[in-house]
């Protein structure tokens, strides 16, 4: 099964994505976290792209497309894959089908900008163990500090409420017509991304093994 999930920045596609990647076994492809990794391990790629994704801004489609036409050729992809993150403009969605092929479903998950800012700005991670805390709803137990490993915990820049702002405007820009496209062809699953993270899972595992049935 082919999959991509669309919402704004902190609409929670990375962590439905991870669940059905883990239910449908398929691949989850995040293309935010390949760039972060990129940039983590210095790389040409990385060093090219970091100013444009610390700023919150695009970076050009060519470097995305060419890494996602790598990592699709991994052995984690023979069932399929869940894209997050990508496509991220018109552009992206027409050289998709190239580079991908058909899409069986698109995932909208729709949230308000002002829950999202709230959500993205009081994110914080551990740069040691990868653990993630929110300041006000999974906050750790000493101020600043990871709980698993004790190292301090730091913001994301493109984190940060000026940046997230730009994220979100550059969705509504970009990214949300593309879902147009999408409908156009019939294969959209809009969800509300407001309710219960677990709600959120269980709609879009029904619905999607409905298809699934349907499609055998
Ligand atoms: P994400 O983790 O998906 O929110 O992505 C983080 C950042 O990576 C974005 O703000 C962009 O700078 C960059 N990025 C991720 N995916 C794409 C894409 N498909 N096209 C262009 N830039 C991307």
């Amino acid at each position: 099964m082919k999959l991509i999930i669309i919402g704004s920045p902190g609409a929670g596609k990375g962590t439905q994505a991870k669940r059905l990647a883990k239910h449908f076994d398929i691949a989850h492809i995040s293309t935010g976290a390949m760039l972060r990794n990129e940039m983590r391990n210095r790389t040409e790629i990385g060093l090219r792209v970091a100013d444009t994704m610390n700023a919150g801004r695009l970076v050009p489609d060519e470097i995305v497309t060419a890494l996602l036409a790598e990592r699709i050729q991994a052995s984690d992809c023979r069932n399929g894959f869940i894209l997050d993150g990508y496509p991220r403009n018109a552009a992206q969605a027409k050289t998709s089908f190239d580079v991908v092929g058909n899409i069986d479903r698109v995932i909208d998950i729709i949230a308000e900008d002002t829950a999202i800012i709230e959500r993205m700005s009081g994110r914080r991670v551990c740069p040691s163990c990868g653990c993630m805390y929110h300041t006000k709803y999974t906050p750790p137990k000493a101020d600043g500090v990871c709980d698993e490993c004790g190292a301090s915990l730091i913001q994301r820049d493109d984190d940060k409420e000026e940046t997230v702002k730009e994220r979100l405007k550059i969705y509504h820009e970009a990214t949300a017509p593309i879902i147009d496209y999408y409908s156009s062809m019939g294969i959209i699953m809009h969800i509300d991304g407001m309710q219960d993270i677990d709600r959120i899972s269980e709609l879009l595992i029904s619905e999607l093994e409905k298809y699934r049935s349907e499609k055998l």
